[in-house]
C-alpha cells in the first residue's frame, strides 16, 4: 500500500518564493570596493526575476551550465537561484584554481557562460580562449577599476538586468531529482572531479543548517558566510537563509581579518562559518570587536584545533560549532553539538567533545569499516576505520563517472577517505586522510591529532605535520611549525610540550620551523605543498 500523500518536488523554486513572498523586508549586505550595497530581499527577488530572463536572452541551454566566478555577494546569490530555478545548472568556479585546473573544471562542465566579478576578470579573462563552450562572459560591476575587454563576447551585468523583463509567475521544476548545481572537489590528488547536487538534495540538505542541534538558522538571525560560494556552496548557509529568512551579510573581495571582524561587528552578526584558518587570522583582534551579538561560528573543512575553539570560547564566549564532511557530502555530514551526556563533564573535557567532528546529522548514516576488509568496526573510541556515508545529500557517482567509481562501495556507499574512531554515542573523531596517515612501524601515527596538540602551545601560530621516509620505519612525523609573531621557540620545547600529551614513538623525529602553513585553493593546510617541500628531508 502506498502513502496517499502530495507528491510535490523537493526543489530550489520553493525556496526562491518563500523567501519573495515572507522575506522581501529582510536585507542582503554586501561589502565591497566602494563601500557596502544593501538590498531588500524583495529587490533581490525582481533581479533574480529578471536574470532568469537573462539567460534565456544568452540562450543558455534548457540544463545549461551556468559558470559563476565570484566573491561572496548579493549578486551570486542571484546566480544561485536564478540558475537552478529556470532549470540550468549553477557551477561555481574556484577563483584560487590554477588556470589549468580551471580550463579543465570548466570545459569538463561544459560551462556555456561565465559571470565574473569585474575584480577578478584579470585571473579569468587570460584563459577564456581556452574554454571551450564558454559563449559570453558576463561582468559584474564590483566597483574595481579593472580594465574590461572589447570583445563580442563580454556583456555587462548591470545593463543585461537593466533590459530585461522580468520572468513572471511560479518557477517550476517537476522532477526533484534534476541538477541544480555542482561544484568540483578540489583535487587533491588527480583532476578534479565533479559533484552534481540535485534540487532535492540542495532542500534537504539547506534544512540541516536549520537544525537546532546545528546551526539554527532562524529568521531572528543574521549570517555572514566567510567560507566562498564557491567551496560547496558555501556550506549551504545561503539557501539555508533564505530558506529561514535570515538577513544576509556577504564580505565580497575583502577577506582579511579586519574586514571580517569589522563586518560582524557593524552588522551584529549572529552566525558565521568559516574553515579554521580565518578564524586563528582573527582571533588577536577579537579584544578590539564587540562580537557580543555572534551565538555560533560553524568551523570544518579541516580539524578544527582544540586551542583556537578555547580561545574565542574565553574571549567572546563562543567556541567553534564543529562540523565535518565534503564536497561530495554537500557538505554537512557532521555536527558537534554538546548532548545530554555531555552535561555533567567539565569545561576541559566538553573541550574535547567540541573537538570532535560530532554526530551524522538526520539522514546521513555513516559506518566505520577497515578500509583493506571492509569490516565494520566497533564504535568504541579505540577503533579505527575509514568512515563511510550514505544519505540524500550523498553523491552516488563523479560527473561523467570520473574516478571509475573507485570512490564508492558496491552497496552504493561513499568512501570518505577519512579515518576515524566513533565513540558509543556515535561521536566522530577525525584521526587523518588515508593519504595524510603516517605508516611508522606498521603502525599508524595520526597527524591531525599531533598538530592539534602542537597547536595547543601558547606560542604556536599553525602546526601541519606530514610523513617523511625513513629507513629503518617506513615513515616518521615531521612537524612544521610557525612560531607566534615576536615568540621565540625551540624543536626541543616542542618535544617538550608534546611528551606528556602522546605515546612516545608518536613524537616527530623533527621539528622545521616555517614562516607559514601553505594553504590549498579554500584554505586548508596543504600537506602535498609541504611533502614537496621536505620530500628529501634526511632526520639528522
Ligand atoms: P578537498 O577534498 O579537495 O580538500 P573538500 O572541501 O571536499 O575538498 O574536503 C573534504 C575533506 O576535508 C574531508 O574528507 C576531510 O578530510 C577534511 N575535513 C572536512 N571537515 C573536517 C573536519 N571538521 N575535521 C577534519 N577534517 C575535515
Amino acid at each position: 500500500m502506498l502513502g496517499l500523500m502530495q507528491d510535490r518536488p523537493l526543489a530550489l523554486p520553493h525556496v526562491f518564493h518563500r523567501a519573495e513572498q515572507y522575506f522581501g523586508h529582510k536585507t542582503i549586505v554586501t561589502a565591497g570596493a566602494a563601500g557596502e550595497t544593501r538590498t531588500t530581499v524583495a529587490e533581490w527577488a525582481q533581479r533574480v526575476r529578471r536574470l532568469a530572463t537573462v539567460l534565456d536572452t544568452l540562450d543558455v541551454s534548457a540544463d545549461g551550465r551556468v559558470g559563476t566566478f565570484c566573491w561572496n555577494t548579493g549578486r551570486h546569490l542571484e546566480l544561485y537561484l536564478a540558475a537552478p530555478c529556470t532549470g540550468r545548472v549553477l557551477h561555481t568556479l574556484n577563483i584560487r584554481l590554477f588556470p589549468e585546473q580551471l580550463v579543465y573544471v570548466a570545459n569538463h562542465a561544459e560551462d556555456e557562460v561565465v559571470f565574473v566579478d569585474r575584480s577578478l576578470l584579470p585571473l579569468l579573462w587570460p584563459l577564456v580562449d581556452k574554454l571551450e563552450t564558454v559563449r559570453h562572459v558576463i561582468v559584474i560591476d564590483d566597483g574595481a577599476d579593472t580594465e574590461v575587454p572589447v570583445d563580442p563576447r563580454v556583456h555587462d551585468y548591470e545593463e543585461l538586468i537593466g533590459a530585461a523583463a522580468p520572468f513572471e509567475g511560479t518557477f517550476v521544476i517537476e522532477d526533484e531529482n534534476t541538477a541544480a548545481a555542482m561544484c568540483y572537489t578540489s583535487g587533491t590528488t588527480g583532476n578534479p572531479k565533479g559533484v552534481v547536487y540535485s534540487h532535492r538534495s540542495a532542500v534537504l540538505h539547506s534544512l540541516i543548517t536549520l537544525i537546532v542541534d546545528g546551526a539554527a538558522l532562524s529568521e531572528r538571525d543574521v549570517v555572514l558566510p566567510v567560507v566562498p560560494m564557491f567551496h560547496a556552496n558555501a556550506w549551504g548557509l545561503p539557501y539555508g537563509c533564505l530558506l529561514a529568512g535570515s538577513d544576509l551579510v556577504f564580505p565580497g573581495p575583502n577577506m582579511n581579518p579586519q574586514a571580517i571582524a569589522g563586518l560582524l561587528e557593524r552588522h551584529r552578526v549572529t552566525v558565521t562559518g568559516g574553515v579554521p584558518t580565518i578564524w586563528m587570522g582573527m582571533q588577536p583582534l577579537l579584544a578590539q570587536h564587540d562580537l557580543s551579538a555572534l551565538r555560533t561560528i560553524l568551523c570544518g573543512g579541516s580539524a578544527v584545533p582544540k586551542a583556537l575553539s578555547e580561545a574565542y570560547r574565553e574571549a567572546i564566549g563562543v567556541p567553534m560549532l564543529h562540523a565535518w564532511g565534503m564536497t561530495e557530502t554537500s557538505p554537512i555530514a557532521t555536527m558537534s553539538t554538546p548532548r545530554t551526556q555531555h552535561d555533567p563533564l567539565t569545561e576541559a573535557e566538553r573541550a574535547d567533545v567540541r573537538a570532535r567532528q560530532g554526530q551524522a546529522v538526520p539522514l546521513v548514516d555513516l559506518r566505520l569499516v577497515d578500509p583493506g576488509t571492509g569490516e565494520p568496526q566497533p564504535w568504541d573510541d579505540t577503533a579505527t576505520g575509514e568512515i563511510q556515508a550514505a544519505g540524500p545529500w550523498i553523491a552516488a557517482e563523479y560527473y561523467r563517472g570520473e574516478g571509475g567509481g573507485a570512490q564508492f562501495t558496491d552497496d552504493g556507499w561513499l568512501r570518505t577517505g577519512d579515518v576515524a574512531a566513533v565513540d558509543r554515542y556515535g561521536f566522530v573523531r577525525l584521526v587523518d586522510r588515508t593519504k595524510d596517515l603516517i605508516k611508522s612501524g606498521g603502525e599508524w601515527i595520526g597527524s591531525v591529532e599531533l598538530e592539534n596538540e602542537i597547536m595547543a602551545h601558547p606560542k604556536v601560530a599553525e602546526a601541519a605535520v606530514i610523513a617523511i621516509p625513513h629507513e629503518k620505519w617506513v615513515e616518521r612525523p615531521l612537524a612544521c611549525v610557525v612560531v607566534k609573531p615576536g615568540e621565540t621557540l625551540t624543536a626541543d620545547e616542542v618535544i617538550a610540550h608534546l611528551e606528556p600529551r602522546v605515546a612516545k614513538w608518536w613524537l616527530p623525529d623533527a621539528v622545521e620551523f616555517i614562516d607559514e602553513v601553505p594553504k590549498t585553493s579554500v584554505g586548508k593546510f596543504s600537506k602535498r605543498t609541504l611533502r614537496e617541500k621536505f620530500g628529501g628531508y634526511q632526520v639528522t
